[in-house]
């Protein structure tokens, strides 16, 4: 069924019965060409762009829970194409042009809302760190503005611009930079990927990787083997514990980030803002909601949820940049299991087993890579060959020490 105006119109008068199931509950075939471990943003457009660029519909997502219930659908929806490093500015690019026509290639309302991103900056170095990756965002086809501190006041002008500790300098607006309706994106992509032949089965947990003679041949769940030529993993903060029913010990380590959303309010956040002295991001959803988050919880973890002293850190960040926001109540907070890089940079790559490949180490940047990293993924997986955009993810820099390390902080995985 195709979405569109009409249909809402003829629906809405016939009482909204002709309504089709997003997608199909196949149960599970015994063999596919290609089996995806996990239904979160990255194994479903992963299967879509097999299907939509590469012709291959014999494949099946296996998803444990449902479609869309891990970080896809618990992230803080921002996207941006803001990176400094050869490597990463293309392939974050390429994403940002992938989502600009998303709704339209998925005949699907992701929501995908371009309000703009403002990075503040509080000191001058941070003023020169802020303008050269600002250059290098617009000398790889992306806009960024330097603003001075007048010209953040015209767009931000509830900020405590003359905070004691953290005075606000200017900061870097990326006016293509925005949000989208997380769990709408894992929707859209699972409709896609199912009408063009793709099965996607839930509560299908992958308990075991099979291997024989160095190459995998299919694996065991809770819903009985499968066979498969070739197997992607495709689990975000899962990824090490699925690696490891290969034998393989991947450079992951997995951490709780939390967000937070409040009450619904007449909209006052126009933008994404990001505090440059702490960790802290915001922005306001279209139901009103202020949706933020700050740092990880600093200890790897598999719970999906966060403690009370990063709640607090959060809240004390958000009061020091915006006073105004303590007069809003907290609804809901919740946290994610984060695959964190020793280089805070993701991993698209084949392993040392033939036909086994890899899509991780997303950090807590990974929704708005969903496209591309599909789009490379796929490319991959059908061709055995890295896409252009994505070739520097390589699973082997870890050893030969050539990081993608944009944040310079090292190799410790809580730090990016
Ligand atoms: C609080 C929070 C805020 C964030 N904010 C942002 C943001 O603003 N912008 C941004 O770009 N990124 C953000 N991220 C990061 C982003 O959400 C993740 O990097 C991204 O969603 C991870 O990829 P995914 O969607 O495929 O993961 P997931 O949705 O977690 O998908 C992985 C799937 O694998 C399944 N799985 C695991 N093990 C198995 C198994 N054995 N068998 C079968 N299935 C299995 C899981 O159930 C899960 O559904 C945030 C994350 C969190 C938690």
């Amino acid at each position: 069924m195709r979405y569109s105006a009409l249909r809402l119109l003829k629906e809405g008068l016939t009482g909204q019965k002709g309504w089709t199931p997003h997608w199909r509950d196949p149960a599970p075939k015994d063999d596919y060409d290609i089996v995806l471990i996990g239904g979160g943003g990255h194994g479903l457009s992963t299967a879509y762009y097999l299907a939509k660029n590469h012709g291959l519909t014999n494949v099946a997502v296996l998803e444990k829970g449902y479609l869309g219930g891990g970080n896809v659908g618990r992230n803080t929806t921002i996207v941006r194409a803001n990176y400094f490093l050869d490597g990463n500015s293309q392939f974050y690019s390429h994403s940002l042009k992938l989502w600009e026509g998303l709704e339209q290639e998925l005949n699907y309302n992701v929501m995908h809302s371009q309000r703009g991103l403002i990075n503040l900056f509080h000191s001058d170095g941070q003023r020169d760190a802020f303008a050269r990756r600002g250059n290098a965002m617009v000398n790889q086809g992306d806009d960024a503005i330097l603003l001075d501190r007048e010209g953040v006041r015209e767009h931000l002008p509830y900020l405590d611009f003359d905070n004691t500790r953290f005075p606000v300098y200017g900061g870097l607006l990326h006016p293509r930079g925005g949000t989208a309706r997380h769990d709408a994106v894992a929707w859209g992509y699972a409709r896609g990927a199912d009408r063009r032949g793709v099965d996607l089965i839930q509560n299908c947990e992958v308990t075991g990787i099979d291997v024989a003679a160095g190459r995998v041949t299919g694996v065991q769940t809770t819903r009985g083997p499968i066979r498969a030529r070739k197997v992607g993993i495709v689990t975000a903060g899962r990824s090490g514990q699925v690696a490891a029913m290969a034998g393989m010990r991947l450079p992951i380590e997995s951490h709780v980030l939390q967000a937070f959303v409040t009450e619904g309010l007449k909209p006052v956040i126009d933008h994404v803002v990001s505090f440059g002295m702490g960790h802290f991001y915001i922005s306001q959803s279209d139901k009103g909601g202020l949706v933020f988050g700050g740092d990880l919880d600093f200890y790897a973890s598999y719970a999906q949820r966060g403690n009370l002293p990063m709640a607090e850190h959060v809240m004390e960040a958000g009061m020091t940049l915006m006073p105004m926001i303590g007069k809003a109540r907290v609804l809901r907070s919740w946290g994610g299991i984060m695959d964190m890089t020793p280089d805070g940079s993701p991993i698209i790559d084949k392993t040392h087993i033939d036909g086994l490949y890899v899509d991780c180490g997303w950090c807590y940047g990974g929704f708005k890579a969903v496209p591309a990293s599909g789009w490379c993924f796929a490319h991959l997986i059908a061709r055995d060959a890295p896409h252009e955009v994505a070739a520097k993810y390589r699973l082997d820099r870890f050893r030969t020490g050539h990081l993608l390390d944009e944040e310079g902080t090292g190799s410790q995985h809580n730090l990016h």
